[in-house]
């Protein structure tokens, strides 16, 4: 069980684990997301913002007033050898230093970071990009989407999945290279504030199935308890595929077995793809809510 009494009749709706609000790169509130889960049959949540747990406290009273049972999470920036991966922490304790600790850190990062991802669109010719992309993100966590906005809003490209593909994407000039904490220091942040370390979207990395098998051993190896099995909608074939490779890798000797987690990843509505909600675990497998360390 996580640490939160989940009430039994939370689990009879939909369970979404995985979702943004402004606090970081979504589009509505915390409260405005709640209620919409709402409205979707959501029953238990949580709210996992890029690097900080700034909008938990009001989606919680909204979950409190309409009757959904939210958790209190994150999804860290990790590094993994020489990528960025996502380990969402669910059910944490906001208030724990360590957690506010590793916030900060990643706040200090991702201000260095916008400054250098400024400084690389100056020169393609896009001057002015970080106050805009700070006015975009308000009070929330700045990150590349609010450039990608930027640039839309700016008439620079036609929408942000362009504005990923030709200049913030993986190997485009506004991929600057941050040295987030390490997987091993991320889980042990999230298990001292008292969470669930959930292994975000493994399906996309971008990974081989070698590498991936690697990533999730490595995660395991660390004391990671789940792996995101369903993140929004997948293929069926690359789920069955994920669900045999996480047996292959639980079926090794060494740290507890990694359970399972779900969520839709969502951003804002106008996706149906990742809509609150929209996913559900299969019922043989061991859920991230079933057990936890003790
Ligand atoms: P950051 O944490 O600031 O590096 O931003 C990562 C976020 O950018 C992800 O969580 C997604 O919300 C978004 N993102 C990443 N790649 C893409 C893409 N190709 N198209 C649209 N959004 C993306
Ligand atoms: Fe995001
Ligand atoms: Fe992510
Ligand atoms: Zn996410």
């Amino acid at each position: 069980m996580l640490k939160a009494q989940i009430p039994s009749i939370a689990l009879e709706g939909r369970v979404d684990l995985h979702c943004h609000s402004t606090a970081s790169d979504g589009i509505l509130s915390p409260a405005a997301l709640v209620s919409r889960a709402k409205s979707q049959g959501v029953t238990l949540m949580a709210l996992t913002d890029h690097d900080t747990v700034a909008g938990v406290a009001e989606a919680r009273d909204t979950g409190a007033r309409l009757g959904v049972a939210v958790l209190a999470g994150v999804e860290f920036s990790a590094r993994w050898g020489r990528r960025t991966v996502h380990i969402l922490g669910i059910d944490v304790d906001p208030a724990s230093a360590a957690l506010q600790e590793a916030v900060a850190l990643r706040d200090r990062l991702r201000e260095d970071r916008s400054v250098r991802i400024a400084r690389c669109l100056e020169k393609r010719g896009f001057p002015g990009s970080l106050a805009g992309a700070r006015a975009l993100a308000g009070d929330g966590v700045l990150g590349r989407p609010h450039f990608a906005r930027w640039l839309v809003e700016s008439g620079y490209v036609e929408d942000t999945a362009r504005a990923f593909k030709r200049y913030l994407g993986a190997g485009k000039v506004g991929d600057v290279k941050v040295e987030w904490p390490q997987v091993e220091e991320t889980v042990g942040t999230i298990h001292a504030a008292g969470g669930s370390a959930v292994l975000a979207h493994p399906l996309k990395y971008g990974l081989t199935r070698t590498r991936l098998r690697l990533l999730l051993e490595a995660f395991r190896g660390a004391g990671g308890d789940a792996a995101e099995l369903l993140c929004g909608r997948q293929n069926p074939v690359q789920t069955r595929e994920l669900r045999q490779l996480l047996d292959a890798v639980n079926a090794e000797s060494g740290a507890a077995p990694l359970r399972c987690s779900l969520g839709s990843d969502f951003h804002q509505p106008g996706q149906p793809w990742r809509e609150l909600g929209c996913v559900h675990l299969p019922a043989d497998v061991e859920p991230v809510w079933a057990a936890r360390r003790p």
